[in-house]
């Protein structure tokens, strides 16, 4: 095994490289599974996402919490700020995230605040998910937007990605006590 950096961990998983002529969920949650791989491999948490108008990537992130000492700096944030950027309009109303993990209150929050038309996401979070893990913000009524959720595209490649993940960590942690 080669030896790796501190900063670095070994991603056992390869990208995917799914066909460009179907443009369904499946095909942009495994542009999001690629993103998180690219975080897996820089030791940070891997959870990927992906802004998708008119069948077009507009912005694409990975969780970068570590790297940036930022706590806000999650896949989902990241892309929303690349996406508005993009378009130059802070309302994404025409707009799909694909995220490889349920968002957190923060970045389901986010969502809202851009007038996301659509969330897909991969991995529910019963714990941190508040799209329908341990609440659904969405379903506020009070909310003058309501994003349509689509659940558990690829759910068990992403999941597979963050267990292994934990597991390597908990692992390290280990050898180093
Ligand atoms: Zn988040």
């Amino acid at each position: 095994m080669p030896s790796l950096q501190q900063n670095q961990i070994e991603c056992p998983f390869e990208k995917k490289f799914p066909s460009q002529l179907k443009r369904d969920d499946s095909f942009f949650m495994k542009l999001a599974y690629n993103a998180a791989i690219d975080a897996y491999r820089k030791n940070e948490v891997p959870i990927g996402a992906v802004m998708v108008r008119e069948s077009e990537v507009i912005a694409c992130a990975h969780n970068e919490v570590e790297s940036t000492k930022d706590p806000t700096a999650h896949a989902e944030i990241l892309a929303i700020t690349q996406a508005a950027n993009q378009i130059g309009d802070w309302r994404l109303s025409d707009c799909t995230l694909y995220v490889t993990k349920e968002p957190c209150p923060m970045c389901a929050g986010a969502a809202i605040m851009a007038r996301i038309h659509r969330l897909v996401y991969a991995v529910p979070d019963p714990k941190m998910g508040f799209l329908g893990g341990a609440l659904d913000i969405s379903k506020t009524q009070s909310l003058n937007h309501h994003p349509q959720i689509s659940r558990k595209v690829l759910e068990g490649d992403c999941k597979r990605l963050l267990s292994s993940f934990f597991q390597q960590k908990r692992m390290v942690a280990k050898e180093g006590s």
